[in-house]
């Protein structure tokens, strides 16, 4: 079998493969050992989520999902972080065969003018976000780096009658260590590249052209990242492209070597599922994973990093991200397009892909607070230093709940008052009197009591 792993020495392809072969056979001692591992919170490796990924047992992947659904209660609680992503520009010199963006395809592109920009985050911080995920095509002359960093300043230096963008993440195309310092310096918050495919032979026929072919340079990213200073990146994969056992074995080796080089693993990772896009050749995707393993693959990797932020987005449907809700979500978007200028309900011109939920943020935000679930606008931890390693040691002591609830409370109060209906409140109202029980520390449970009536007296964007 041919060596893919030549310059890549930590996505070992043969080591997958071979992975794959014995887990198939794993004892069931073996898969106890692994399963009791994950149910004491202790993540696992990338060998033995190899053998969760493969197994087809009933009895293991209803273990799975019990775990999975006692991890997201046990560290997340009921919150869920929002956010909104921002696309400034469909520019792109690249050829993904997946992406409606892609060189091949002939539309008319759009850079957001700066103008444009403040329309577009005035009417996100209209809908109640806090936290945005600026998106870019990679084109270094229609979109260099120049115009990313004027676009965060812009954001970072509008100011509302009810607050601010409080967190940019950035997700744009891999680049130097020159341009993630100066990112970094810009102020973002998660520095966010999805490898697409794990898979060497796969990533290089779907990327058909452009510099985004090179998959040692994209798979490398992140070093460079984290050599600019980045200490907070979010992976991702787009399931449908390869083998969803491959790539959920190479993503958790991906995470062991930055963990390794730089003390830090994923901050995030998504999960996104190809959908069908304007320009696009679905015929590239052999592999979509049908629900069942698609909810599996997503409580596996609960159950793996059980202290990584994992995000879906309006690409799965309704009824998807109810369930997805319950095995260890911790991030969703909502109200989102994914157009360049769509928020200003532009003439349509061409999306990156197709949304399976298009409802509007006010609607997703209200049908979390009817499933229990505390919408969060908490943007604490960039704000307060809290990244990289001292994120990381928060989160894997589980200390991080004690901060997660009482700003998810906040954020959600400040929300209500805001921008919510009668009804709102009075269900924001409920939902708060259950949740703060919730909360173990009694000395934080009256400080998040007094930042509540605070927040009620007029005060803004406070935070633990
Ligand atoms: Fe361009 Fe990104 Fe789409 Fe590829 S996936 S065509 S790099 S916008
Ligand atoms: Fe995220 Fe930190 Fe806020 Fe928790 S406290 S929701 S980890 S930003």
């Amino acid at each position: 079998m041919k060596h893919y792993g030549f310059d890549a020495p930590f996505i070992d392809h043969d080591s997958i493969y071979g992975l794959l072969d014995v887990a198939k056979n794993t004892p069931d001692e073996e898969m106890t050992r692994i399963l009791d591992k994950a149910d004491r919170l202790e993540g696992l490796t990338h060998q033995e989520v190899a053998c969760l990924i493969s197994t087809h047992s009933p009895d293991h992947i209803q273990r799975i999902f019990q775990i999975a659904n006692k991890i997201k209660h046990h560290i997340y609680g009921d919150r869920i972080v929002l956010f909104a992503p921002l696309y400034i520009s469909d520019h792109c010199v690249n050829n993904c065969l997946y992406c409606g963006f892609n060189c091949n395809h002939k539309y008319e592109r759009k850079k957001l003018t700066l103008d444009e920009v403040r329309e577009e985050v005035r009417l996100l911080e209209a809908m109640g976000h806090k936290r945005l995920a600026v998106e870019a095509g990679e084109d270094p002359v229609n979109c260099p780096i120049e115009y990313v960093l004027d676009v965060l300043k812009t954001i970072y230096d509008m100011k509302f009658e009810n607050g601010d963008i409080r967190r940019c993440n950035v997700n744009i195309a891999a680049t130097t260590v020159e341009d993630y310092r100066a990112l970094h310096e810009a102020g973002i918050g998660t520095y966010i590249l999805f490898q697409e495919t794990y898979h060497r032979p796969t990533y290089e026929a779907v990327h058909a052209g452009g510099p985004k072919k090179d998959y040692f340079y994209h798979l490398t990213a992140f070093d460079r990242a984290m050599q600019g200073g980045i200490d907070d990146v979010g992976a991702g994969v787009l399931f449908g492209l390869y083998d969803y056992r491959f790539e959920v074995i190479a993503l958790m080796m991906h995470g062991e070597h930055l963990e390794k080089e730089y003390g830090v693993g994923f901050h995030t990772i998504s999960v996104p599922r190809i959908q069908k896009a304007d320009g696009a050749d679905l015929g590239v995707a052999r592999y979509i994973p049908t629900d069942e393993d698609f909810l599996k693959l997503v409580a596996v990797l609960r159950l793996a990093v059980p202290y990584t932020g994992i995000i879906i987005s309006t690409r799965e449907s309704l009824e998807m991200r109810k369930k997805l809700l319950q095995i260890g979500i911790s991030q969703i978007s909502g109200g989102s397009t994914v157009e360049v200028g769509g928020y200003q309900k532009r003439e349509h011109k061409s999306t990156q892909f197709e949304l399976a939920d298009n409802r509007p943020a006010s609607e997703v935000i209200d049908w979390l607070l009817d499933q229990g679930v505390v919408p969060s606008f908490c943007t604490a931890c960039y704000r307060k230093g809290r990244t990289g390693d001292r994120f990381m040691s928060l989160a894997k002591t589980g200390n991080i709940k004690n901060v997660c609830l009482p700003n998810a409370l906040v954020t959600l109060q400040e929300y209500a008052c805001d921008y919510g209906s009668e009804e709102f409140k009075r269900k924001t109202e409920r939902l708060i009197a259950l949740q703060l029980p919730n909360i173990k520390s009694e000395a934080m449970r009256e400080t998040t009591k007094h930042n509540i009536e605070a927040i009620k007296a007029g005060a803004r964007d406070l935070y633990v």
